[in-house]
């Protein structure tokens, strides 16, 4: 009944829409492939660095602050000065994305910025959720994770292995798409317990999928095409929001075709099912919970890291009993971060934390 009210609010504050779908880069108009994108500016900062007052610099301050690298406390009117705060942002930058470790803005570290990515933050309340290159601490296992979950590692209860999946009528999406979507479920049903059936119940679904444009009601705006391409709540939230002004591709075999703004749906579809089941971002650049992905690239199958990470929370496909885990590797995140996501609502709307209280 509280979800029910939820959800009632959250369609009066928003306006759905329909998503743009193709089946291939080829069948993308020249129309609705931009000349440059959201992020492509912050190319004019390279070589920048600590001392210098660059024009703009303030905006590469506000793209940090959307990812969590610099503190959403601080003030939201930044100056256009590389100070202590913007070096310590890119340094962390850095290291979760395995770049050279200089605070300095390199052709490399700006090559990743640019990049298209999920807007799930990477750093939460200070401490980043990527583990970049620890190794795990549980000596029996001889390998590097760097799967991460969000703070306090929420997870879908054990009771519950059964998931129902649902899309916003508004959206009218054809089967191809559902389908596409279902496709994607199995790579995570394959490797855990969990079950993932579609049902035409948007408000009784567990996992409630909607594609949004621009400023959608939950305080994380949409930026039209490339920038942030999607983002996920975690369990047991289940909201999982994509951009509709993306050019969106059902078939993303286009790696050498030079896209200038396809997006391959499944691959985004399937990174952000991780975090619906909990997973936060990986700093391991082959695994699916990488945070960026370039424009024209397919990566839909779940790397070792990503595998690793989810039967931590749910233990695998043969393992029903995901109450006691598999693998106990070390969890930085465990510190305030549950609330996270009251934060998100409350500091971005005050309807949506009303009916976030509500559905607790
Ligand atoms: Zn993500
Ligand atoms: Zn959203």
């Amino acid at each position: 009944m509280k979800l029910s009210l939820f959800i009632f609010v959250l369609f009066f504050t928003v306006t759905p829409i329909s998503a743009h779908f193709f089946p291939n880069i080829t069948s993308i108009p020249t129309s609705l492939i931009p000349n440059t994108t959201l992020w492509d500016g912050f190319s004019q900062f390279l070589g920048s660095h600590k001392g210098q007052k660059v024009n703009g610099l303030a905006k590469l301050k506000n793209y940090f602050q959307r990812f969590g690298y610099i503190s959403s406390s601080s003030s939201a009117n930044f100056t256009d000065d590389f100070d202590e705060i913007l070096e310590s942002a890119v340094k962390m930058y850095q290291i979760n994305f395995n770049l050279n470790n200089t605070g300095e803005l390199d052709v490399q570290t700006l090559k990743h910025i640019v990049l298209p990515r999920c807007g799930n933050p990477d750093v939460i309340n200070g401490t980043s959720t990527m583990n970049s290159g620890k190794p795990q601490t549980n000596s029996t296992i001889h390998t590097v994770a760097h799967y991460s979950f969000f703070p306090d590692k929420p997870s879908w209860p054990a009771s519950k292995t059964e998931l129902t999946y649902s899309f916003l009528p508004d959206n009218q999406l054809t089967e191809n798409v559902k389908s596409l979507f279902g496709r994607a479920f199995e790579r995570w049903s394959e490797v855990t317990p969990l079950t993932f059936t579609e049902t035409s119940s948007f408000l009784r679904a567990d996992i409630k999928i909607g594609f949004f444009s621009g400023d959608h009601g939950d305080g994380e705006a949409f930026d039209g095409i490339l920038g942030t391409l999607a983002h996920a709540f975690s369990p047991p939230l289940g909201l999982f929001h994509l951009d509709g002004d993306e050019n969106w591709v059902m078939d993303g075999d286009f790696i050498n075709a030079s896209p200038l703004s396809a997006v391959d749906l499944e691959s985004v579809v399937v990174h952000e099912i991780g975090h619906i089941l909990g997973l936060g971002h990986s700093s391991d650049e082959a695994a699916i919970m990488y945070p960026t992905i370039s424009s024209g690239m397919r990566k839909v199958e779940l790397t070792n890291d990503d595998i690793m990470g989810i039967q931590q929370l749910y233990g695998s496909s043969t393992n029903s009993n995901y109450s006691d885990p598999i693998l106990t590797p070390r969890n930085e995140r465990d510190s305030n971060g549950a609330h996270y996501l009251v934060c998100l609502f409350w500091s971005h709307g005050i309807i949506l934390a009303i009916g976030f209280f509500l559905f607790l």
